[in-house]
């Protein structure tokens, strides 16, 4: 077969209900072609609801938020801001626009997250001035990822955060709908971060938002985001601001995403568990899942890792490639930050679990616009490629 044959069948592509236009409509027929307007108002408030949020501001991008979160938590240059190395570059980089030192802390087995052993160690190291080149200090942040959708330990990483004294910022950008211990992700921390680019569960095309308990952080992010303007008739600015608003416009999408975000939350599962079904049988390939019930993941994307020593010599690479040919889309795992050239300066905190999640780990395409047809198509297809199993075995686990 040649890859002109088979559609192609993306990782995680944007899912319109259909409203999403009927709000995107009324901000044209009453001219709110700008970053305010009644569609903000009323995604941030179903956010909210949604999340049980006490504040919500939209923003242009998860990673305005990240950056406004940070400048909020006070990070200035030189401060050290422990976050998690196996993550997109979007959560470190804000670090650095503000001038601070990322310190990179490597996961734990169980969740992919950040590894609160570690995570202690790195407090330490900082604050007992072992951070090469730099004096002693306390970390000014801690920036843990629910990657995947999966929540990180919150217990453990709001305990030591709270033993020392350092606010956490949760990058929640791929956890929308994702709980632990019934609580929403990105609502235990000082401030949350979500992301609505066009692979997240819900998109707006491109948006993010900031979630706290403060009012007055979330009051103070919205004005930072607008330009800092002060309420008077002229334009007095008595801070430097960002043009980091969410548009009237993109909005409206994310108000029609909303409606559905449950049923986007039960079709992303509804992969995860073909998958895990399917994987169950294969010797030597493990899905990332939830370790117990208190983590209740959106499955944002489905994630294996596969190791060659027992599955016959079949790799991460050989899979994807396989994969790729068959024009179904499938992606290594974040590379780990402590291994990014432009990071590579930067102190790390592990044992390899990160590294070794990146060489065996690939994310699977896990859309909540796959069809029935298509999983079956990939699970016949991995089938196939991975040779041990009967098709009529196949159909049953599929449905
Ligand atoms: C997508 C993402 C971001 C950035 O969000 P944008 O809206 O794309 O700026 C940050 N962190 C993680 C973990 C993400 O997956």
């Amino acid at each position: 077969m040649n890859r002109n044959t088979h559609p192609k069948i993306w990782l995680s592509s944007p899912h319109m209900s259909g409203n999403e236009i009927k709000y995107v409509d009324d901000a044209f027929a009453n001219n709110w072609i700008a970053p305010l307007g009644p569609n903000i108002n009323a995604f941030e408030k179903s956010l909210q609801d949604y999340t049980n949020s006490s504040h919500v501001g939209a923003l242009s991008s998860g990673t305005a938020a990240l950056h406004l979160g940070l400048l909020l938590l006070g990070v200035k240059s030189d401060d050290f801001v422990i976050t998690q190395s196996l993550t997109f570059a979007a959560s470190a980089n804000p670090i650095r626009y503000l001038g601070g030192i990322p310190i990179f802390v490597d996961s734990e087995w169980s969740t992919w997250n950040m590894c609160p052993y570690q995570m202690e160690k790195a407090i330490i190291a900082c604050i007992q001035g072992r951070i090469k080149g730099h004096k002693a200090k306390l970390p000014a942040a801690i920036v843990p990822v629910h990657l995947f959708g999966m929540p990180a330990n919150m217990d453990e990483i709001m305990t030591i955060a709270a033993k020392y004294g350092i606010p956490v910022l949760e990058d929640a950008a791929e956890a929308l709908g994702s709980t632990y211990r019934g609580k929403h992700c990105g609502t235990f921390g000082k401030m949350g971060v979500l992301s609505f680019n066009g692979n997240k569960i819900i998109t707006t095309s491109g948006g993010g938002a900031l979630m706290s308990e403060s009012a007055e952080l979330i009051q103070r992010a919205r004005h930072l985001s607008t330009q800092a303007r002060e309420d008077v008739p002229h334009f007095e600015h008595l801070e430097i601001g960002y043009n980091y608003r969410m548009s009237n416009v993109l909005a409206g999408i994310g108000c029609g995403q909303l409606e559905v975000l449950d049923q986007r939350v039960m079709a992303r599962r509804r992969v995860f568990e073909s998958y895990k079904n399917f994987f169950n049988n294969f010797e030597g390939i493990s899905i990332h899942q939830e370790s117990s019930s208190v983590y209740y993941s959106n499955h944002w994307l489905s994630a294996i890792l596969i190791d060659p020593m027992r599955t016959g010599g079949i790799d991460r690479e050989f899979l994807r490639l396989r994969l790729a040919e068959r024009n179904i889309e499938a992606r290594p795992v974040w590379k780990p930050m402590h291994q990014q050239p432009v990071y590579k300066d930067y102190p790390f905190f592990g044992s390899g679990v990160a590294d070794e999640i990146f060489s065996k780990g690939l994310c699977l395409p896990s859309g909540s616009n796959l069809s029935m047809e298509s999983i079956y198509d990939i699970l016949d297809f991995l089938n196939q490629v991975l040779g041990q199993k009967t098709k009529a075995k196949l159909l049953a686990t599929a449905c």
